[in-house]
């Protein structure tokens, strides 16, 4: 009987915790709760609990946890520096905490370079070497994959991608910046897109019942049964993330992006108004090479990312 190594993968977000066992061939279990808890002890315990009913129900070897965090995260010290969406996370050294309570080799990283990771080994980024991932949501997760690793760059903070600046004096952001790619080409990209519309489109738009709590997924299924409105947004948002994209294109040289995250439930409304975009901006040779593809593991990327790691 051959004894089948297995990690554990831990995907910790501001309002779920996901989990699951990952194996030679990709993910083999995985469970999403709701999280409740808020300070660091409740969160760790509810982490532990959780890792060790994964365990007892595997059979085979864990080979250790992978251990994604919603934040700047120090990989090196194995801390958690910031965690804009878990108010009262500081410094917190998660991979230490997390290794004593399992007395398991633990990995750490940022939730989006695990997501990456993840769609590197299993997903849209197979047998690609270099790729960014954007994982388009609340913000913009960014990871970086180069020769088929993360790139963490000097301290581990690389890959914040959403927070490079493409508005002058724009809104403010979470981060404290102002103007930031994350204010214009995540959820809250549509307050600023709509006010770009023809007064007709405006006025439209203000029909579609509680403007206000429109999301990108509201106006994603309007564009789906064709409503012309809600395509025009698609494509203006398009631009915005080419934009994003074409300055990345010439920091890095890299040209596939693999998209990811609840945005890309649009994937189609909005690629190719990305593509003429960059195709606008960039350098021929490099708009030639491009790829925009969507990712493929969904929700459970970072998990298996995180999971991946370890084996
Ligand atoms: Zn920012």
């Amino acid at each position: 009987m051959t004894t089948e190594r297995y990690a554990i993968g831990i995907d910790l977000g501001g309002t779920n915790l996901k989990i699951g066992t990952v194996g030679e061939t990709g993910l083999t279990a995985f469970r999403q709760t709701s999280l409740r808890e808020r300070t660091v002890d409740e969160v760790m315990n509810l982490v532990e609990r959780e890792a060790r009913s994964f365990a007892q129900q595997t059979t085979g070897t864990c080979v250790g946890v992978g251990f994604g965090v919603p934040g700047i995260v120090d990989v090196k010290q194995g801390v958690l520096v910031r965690a804009p969406n878990l108010p009262g996370w500081q410094d917190v050294a998660v991979q230490q905490l997390l290794a004593e309570k399992l007395q398991q080799r633990v990995e750490v990283d940022n939730d989006a370079n695990f997501a990456a990771l993840g769609e590197a080994s299993f997903g849209a980024g197979r047998d690609i070497p270099n790729f960014v991932m954007l994982t388009l949501g609340t913000g913009i997760g960014g990871g970086i994959i180069l020769n088929g690793k993360v790139w963490h760059g000097d301290r581990g903070f690389a890959g914040e991608v959403g927070h490079t600046v493409i508005e002058i004096d724009g809104a403010t952001c979470t981060c404290g910046g102002r103007g930031c790619w994350d204010e214009y080409g995540a959820s809250r990209a549509f307050r600023y897109l709509v006010p770009k519309l023809s007064p007709d489109g405006q006025k439209v738009f203000r029909q579609w019942a509680g403007v206000e709590s429109v999301t990108p997924e509201d106006i994603a299924k309007l564009a789906d049964r064709g409503d012309a409105i809600a395509l025009k947004l698609w494509q203006m948002y398009g631009r915005v993330l080419g934009i994003g994209i074409h300055n990345l294109i010439n920091v890095l040289g890299v040209t596939t992006f693999v998209i990811g995250g609840g945005i890309a439930a649009a994937f189609n409304h909005f690629v190719e108004a990305a593509r003429s975009e960059v195709a606008s901006r960039s350098y021929p040779a490099n708009t030639q090479g491009l790829k925009i593809l969507k990712a493929t593991l969904g929700p459970q990327a970072g998990v298996i990312g995180a999971g991946y790691k370890l084996l």
